[in-house]
Parts: C-alpha cells; sequence; structure tokens
C-alpha cells in the first residue's frame, strides 16, 4: 500500500508535465531527456521475428499493403499474416533503418522501389500498388501515421492500442471518413477461435448468469529503461502495462459479457527508484462495473510473474481461459456441477490471418468492420477513465 500512496503522490506532483492530447498523461512522472523520442526513427533489427525462407506468392487481385514499421510483431506476425491471407500481400515496406529494410523487403520479393522511408512514406499517394497500410509502429505513432496514411488516399489497419487518447482516436476516424477508406484495429482476438468459441459458450448460458469476471495480463520487464525501450516512454506508449497487454483483459471483459461497463474503480502503481518505470506504470488494477451487476477485476502488470488468463464465474459454473489471449494455445475449460471439462476450439494460430483476411473483406466487398475505429475509440474512452479512477482514488461513471 506504501507503493500506491508513494505513487499517487508522484501522480500528483507531476501533474502539467504531460501531452495536450492526453490529460492523464500528465499525471506521470516527468519525461526524461534520454527518452526515445516521440518520432518515427530507424530501430535495430527486433529481438524477435523470422523472415520467409523464400517470397511468399502474391495472389492474383489481392491488396496490396504497405507496412510501417518493422518491429517484432510486424516481422513476426503481421507480414507472415497479410502473406497467408487469401487477399491480402505484403506490397511495400516503410523503415527508418535501410539495411534492415532491404534485408526484410529482399525476403518478400520486394522491388527496390517497394521500400519507402519514413522521409519518403507521403510518396505512396503515387504508387497503386499499396492499397492499404498497416501501421505496426509504437502507440504513440500510430494517429499521425494513420492520419498520413489516409491522406495518400490508402486503407489502414493500425495496430492496438489505437492511439494514446481519445482525442488521437477520434482524429483517426475523423481521417477516415474524410478519406472515405476503411479503418480497422488489429485486435486479433475478435478473430481467435478459442476467444470466438467462448463467446458463443457464455451467449449459450454454458455458466448460467455472468457474476464477476478475472483477467491477469502481466509479465516481468527486464532490464530496460525508457533510453532503450519504447513500451518505458510515456508519450509512447502513455500509461504503459494497460495500454499494451492489459487491454486484452479489457476487451475480453466486454466480449465475454456482452457488455459495456457502467462505472470503474482503480489504482495504478509507480514504483519509486525503479529505472524501468520513471514514466509508465509498473502495475493498474481496474475494477469495472457492468448495467447486468456483473464485476470484472482486471490486472495488468510489467512487474508480475507471466500469467495470462480470464476466469468468468456464473451462477451455473466457471469457465476458464489460460492462456486466455496468447498468440497460439489458447484453452478453455468449463466447471459445472464438480467436473472439468476441457473445450476443444480449434486453432489460435489463425487469428492473425482471419484479421488480415476480414480486412481484404471489408475492403473489396464493403463489409462491415468487427473492430473499427469506433472501438478503438471506445477503449481509450474506457482507459482514460480507469486512470481518472486511479488518480482519484474513486468511482468514475461511464
Ligand atoms: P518493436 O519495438 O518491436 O518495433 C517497433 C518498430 O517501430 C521499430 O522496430 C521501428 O521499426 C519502428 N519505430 C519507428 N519509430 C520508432 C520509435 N521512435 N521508437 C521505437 N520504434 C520505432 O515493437 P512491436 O512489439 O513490434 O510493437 C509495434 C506495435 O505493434 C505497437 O503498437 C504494439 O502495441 C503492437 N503490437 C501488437 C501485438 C498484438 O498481439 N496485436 C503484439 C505486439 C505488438
Amino acid at each position: 500500500m506504501g507503493r500506491l500512496i508513494q505513487s499517487r503522490r508522484h501522480f500528483l506532483q507531476a501533474s502539467g508535465a504531460g501531452l495536450a492530447a492526453a490529460p492523464w498523461i500528465a499525471g506521470c512522472a516527468a519525461a526524461q531527456s534520454s527518452s526515445i523520442p516521440r518520432k518515427a526513427m530507424g530501430m535495430p533489427w527486433p529481438n524477435w521475428g523470422e523472415l520467409p525462407d523464400t517470397p511468399p506468392e502474391v495472389k492474383p487481385g489481392s491488396i496490396g499493403v504497405a507496412v510501417v514499421g518493422l518491429g517484432g510483431y510486424a516481422i513476426g506476425k503481421a507480414m507472415p499474416a497479410l502473406s497467408a491471407a487469401e487477399r491480402t500481400h505484403v506490397a511495400a515496406v516503410v523503415s527508418g533503418n535501410p539495411e534492415k529494410a532491404a534485408k526484410v523487403a529482399a525476403a518478400y520479393g520486394l522491388p527496390d522501389d517497394a521500400v519507402y522511408s519514413y522521409d519518403t512514406f507521403a510518396r505512396i499517394a503515387d504508387d497503386d500498388r499499396i492499397e492499404a497500410v498497416y501501421i505496426v509502429l509504437p502507440t504513440g505513432l500510430h494517429a499521425d501515421w494513420t492520419e498520413m496514411a489516409f491522406a495518400a488516399g490508402k486503407h489502414v489497419i493500425c495496430e492496438k492500442p489505437m492511439a494514446l487518447s481519445s482525442a488521437e482516436c477520434a482524429r483517426m476516424i475523423a481521417a477516415s471518413q474524410k478519406a472515405g477508406k476503411k479503418l480497422m484495429i488489429a485486435y486479433r482476438c475478435h478473430f481467435e477461435p478459442v476467444n470466438l468459441t467462448a463467446i458463443d459458450l457464455l451467449r449459450d448460458g454454458a455458466v448460467g448468469t455472468i457474476g464477476a469476471l478475472e483477467t491477469a495480463n502481466n509479465y516481468r520487464f527486464g532490464p530496460a529503461t525508457p533510453a532503450n525501450d519504447w513500451r518505458l516512454v510515456k508519450a509512447l506508449a502513455g500509461g504503459g502495462p494497460l495500454e499494451d497487454y492489459g487491454l486484452y483483459g479489457l476487451q475480453a471483459a466486454m466480449y465475454l459479457t456482452g457488455e459495456e461497463p457502467v462505472s470503474v474503480r482503480a489504482s495504478a502503481e509507480q514504483p519509486v527508484g525503479d529505472p524501468r518505470f520513471t514514466e509508465v506504470f509498473a502495475t493498474v488494477r481496474a475494477e469495472l462495473s457492468f448495467p447486468s451487476g456483473a464485476v470484472a477485476k482486471v490486472e495488468t502488470s510489467y512487474d508480475s510473474d507471466p500469467l495470462n488468463r480470464v476466469i468468468v464465474e456464473g451462477t451455473g459454473g466457471v469457465l476458464r481461459m489460460q492462456p486466455a489471449n496468447g498468440y497460439s494455445g489458447n484453452t478453455i475449460t468449463l466447471e459445472r456441477s464438480g467436473i472439468t471439462e476441457a473445450i476443444s476450439a480449434g486453432d489460435s494460430d489463425l487469428q492473425f490471418e482471419r484479421m488480415c483476411a476480414h480486412f481484404a473483406d471489408a475492403i473489396r466487398d464493403g463489409t462491415e468492420i468487427r473492430t473499427p475505429g469506433e472501438m478503438g475509440l471506445r477503449d481509450l474512452k474506457l482507459i482514460e477513465a480507469i486512470y481518472r479512477a486511479a488518480a482519484s482514488g474513486g468511482t468514475v461513471t461511464l
């Protein structure tokens, strides 16, 4: 508790030091001059992500996508998914590191003129090979780069979290409307077979009336500082674990209940003296109350043992998912009348490809996007309310 009170003091003393666009961020500790800056810049080869052995086939008539930012997720998941989906392919890369960009482009069979830098990005407007842009940059860059992609006349799929504030999300939605182009937030769990099965089971009353949920999205950040990891920089990552990882728990609480919360209480911890957490929180806990009376406890931490879990308790049983929202191997068990049953629900790995397929269908067939900008905006409003609740110590009504 002492740490928490300390962090609240920290919170109040630092007010005014943050970003004008995101009022709650003003609460975090002041940025250090050595932090990674809030601008697109070249970064070294990421610490995970593999290139294909041979360039993937480009399916005739499929949508050419420019991938912006060549980090772990872009190379490890986004680009393979664009290649695997029937109606998308990687048409260009955008990076500030020419050597890395050349290596990735070669692996994907891209010609030299399909490699853009952050400085030449606007020229994609004249490149008909590119119909859409996948933004895989640090979160603090999502809004600006999404706006630039729409200004170039392209559709956009943007990684989660959508942006750092609801104001930024509103800007992105307005830019999409002005351009008349699609905006999708890459919320992969909406395409993941195990989560979709859990939704169906709960809708069909598998645990009766839902009374309580618990979600945990925790891991322990290794030794790093805002000088060398953007996830610890408030101007790039907001408050930290909640936007990055806890967002999965927030989302699960909403899609598993089928409801949106009406009020929230929360606490946020920022340990003093830990070089990892000079700008972002280490741990955030929120309690969401839903219209039905169900209550969800959402926990997320960058400073706890790894845990990726959802528990849903109802009048007729308990549904557990662990891992709940991983890249692969998510599981469901149902416990009813003292009997525990493992539910087989399909291959979690399919989520990435299915998400890209859904984006392509929306562009080609004009179908509704399941995870539109409005969903990202909703979630940023909720995140802002959680930080307000943590700062005040009271209940925030939504
Ligand atoms: P990363 O650090 O591995 O890569 C970020 C890349 O962005 C860098 O390699 C670089 O190419 C580029 N970049 C441009 N300007 C930068 C700057 N100022 N600081 C740092 N990098 C800069 O990060 P990542 O894990 O690939 O995350 C990128 C995005 O993908 C984030 O929005 C993140 O939330 C999202 N993500 C989503 C999932 C998911 O499961 N959907 C998983 C991981 C990451």
